[in-house]
């Protein structure tokens, strides 16, 4: 498969360290509100790759973080921190705002079918794995002590912008809002490891540290919380692009000062989803929610089919307008999904479905591109084949796609012939069953163009009262009371 990484700024061959397996780490929320739909894109389009990569065969372990220590949003001493804002406005403690806002956002990944990652790990339950790294850079000369905070010295880095081409003059305050002025500092892209003087006299969570009683800079947890679970060696980590710089760039900056050797090979980021008025963010206060699609009557799969229908590597547009057009495509494709009629009898056809499944298989080798993946649903309908060798396609498609459309058309089967049942429920069994034959047996003249006889069959049931109605879901009927 070829994937586009962020680190070389190319599409590469993706080949795990250890051949079958994959190591992937997911930079996960920050639990301080509702995950809002931009977030839950990135997460949907990681959740693709991950099931694309166990469908070609690879055995995947995935790793997440949830930030549940006060971060703050820049990485002096400034900016905010977002989970003791969140606490303050809904008058709970840090952790009852994690916990809450923790389970809605594995309940929207469900809505959306984004899979539970293998291993979900709070940032607080990792005081002691940072604390050690910490020793460890400050042990080999890559941190400092300064005003009473840790600090990441990433002057000792031969090369410290892996992702874009940072110079230290770029990074001037106010030019870049992620850097901040920070005296303590001494070099303007250094990073906080551990906070024991913070202006936040009102910290919340604190940990007693070798250094006094504090709590950890943002950045730390994603290179403990990877090595705990992952070890030394990742071959994937995730996130939005705006993770790319400053938190991924310094969590390679504390991973690489440890191990001394490269620790993460592929770089995968997740462009944003915008709106007209420009990037969705939580901070920004108003954002939409997957709770807010569903109140307006979207199904959320929808929203997933709506990420889908675009590249991950560039950014989307959000509009109800879209998202409408996306709801009619997906609403069309169930159906033609449940017209599909699978007879046990037939055999799959292993010429076409390996056709199909080329298409398919093409398009995400290709730097995962979903959007071609689903033109290539499409295209299972016009195959020259018979509807079990598509619809064998489409479930095969199904566990990368995950868009929900075969229980969705299984249900819309099952209601029309329920509405058929309740319409129907005066009609003797023996009379429904001439009906249906007449049916049948009309379709069947149709097809094969014997228009005459398909008309005398429903003069036939007219003479009886019996009206046939042709509907985009066959053929209904209705009988003339008498
Ligand atoms: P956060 O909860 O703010 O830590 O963000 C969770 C994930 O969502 C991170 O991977 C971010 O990079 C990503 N993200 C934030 N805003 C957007 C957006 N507007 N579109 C897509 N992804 C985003
Ligand atoms: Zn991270």
């Amino acid at each position: 498969m070829l994937l586009y990484n962020s680190a070389t700024r190319k599409k590469e061959e993706f080949i795990p360290r250890i051949p079958g397996k994959v190591s992937m780490y997911t930079c996960g929320p920050t639990v301080y509100h509702f995950a809002h739909i931009g977030n839950l894109r990135t997460y949907t389009m990681e959740d693709v790759l991950e099931k694309y990569l166990r469908y070609i065969g690879n055995d995947v372990k995935r790793v997440m973080n949830i930030t549940d220590v006060g971060h703050l949003s820049s990485d002096g001493d400034t900016g905010e921190d977002k989970m003791l804002k969140g606490a303050k406005r809904e008058h709970k403690t840090v952790l009852e705002i994690a916990k809450f806002y923790t389970d809605a956002f594995f309940a929207d990944c469900e809505k959306l079918h984004i899979r539970k990652p293998d291993v979900i790990e709070p940032a607080t339950n990792c005081i002691p794995e940072f604390i050690t790294m910490i020793e460890t850079l400050l042990e080999k000369g890559y941190a400092y002590e300064a005003g009473g905070n840790i600090y990441f010295d990433t002057s000792k880095l031969e090369k410290y912008y892996v992702f874009n081409d940072f110079k230290e003059e770029d990074l001037e305050v106010g030019v870049r809002d992620s850097v901040e002025a920070d005296s303590n500092k001494k070099n303007k892209a250094d990073f906080v490891l551990w906070f024991t003087k913070s202006k936040f006299e009102d910290q919340e969570l604190k940990w007693d540290s070798p250094w006094g009683v504090g709590y950890p800079g943002w950045h730390i947890e994603c290179s403990c919380i990877a090595a705990k679970h992952l070890g030394e060696y990742l071959d994937l980590h995730c996130g939005g692009i705006d993770n790319a710089f400053p938190h991924h760039t310094n969590e390679i900056a504390q991973s690489e000062a440890t191990y001394g050797h490269e620790w993460c090979k592929y770089w995968f980021h997740v462009h944003h989803l915008n709106t007209n008025s420009g990037k969705m963010s939580k901070s920004k206060g108003e954002f939409l929610t997957v709770s807010l699609l569903e109140e307006k009557g979207y199904d959320p799969l929808v929203y997933r089919f709506f990420c889908l229908q675009s590249h991950y590597s560039k950014n989307l547009v959000f509009s109800w307008e879209n998202l409408d057009n996306a709801k009619i495509a997906y609403n069309k494709l169930v159906a033609r999904v449940a017209a599909l009629s699978v007879k046990a009898e037939d055999e799959i056809d292993a010429a076409a479905f390996a056709e199909g499944k080329k298409r398919f298989t093409d398009a995400l080798d290709n730097d995962l591109n979903t959007s071609l993946a689903v033109t290539a649903l499409y295209d299972v309908f016009k195959l020259k084949t018979n509807d079990k060798t598509k619809m064998a396609l489409i479930e095969d498609f199904e566990k990368v796609l995950d868009l929900g459309i075969l229980a969705a058309a299984k249900k819309q089967n099952a209601d029309k012939k329920n509405e058929n049942k309740d319409e129907n429920a005066n009609v003797s069994p023996e009379l429904l069953a001439y009906i249906n034959e007449k049916i049948e047996a009309r379709r069947a003249a149709k097809k094969a163009k014997n228009f005459a006889e398909a008309d005398a069959i429903r003069d036939e049931l007219a003479a009886k009262g019996i009206t046939l109605l042709d509907t985009r879901e066959g053929t209904k009927f209705s009988i003339a009371e008498v």
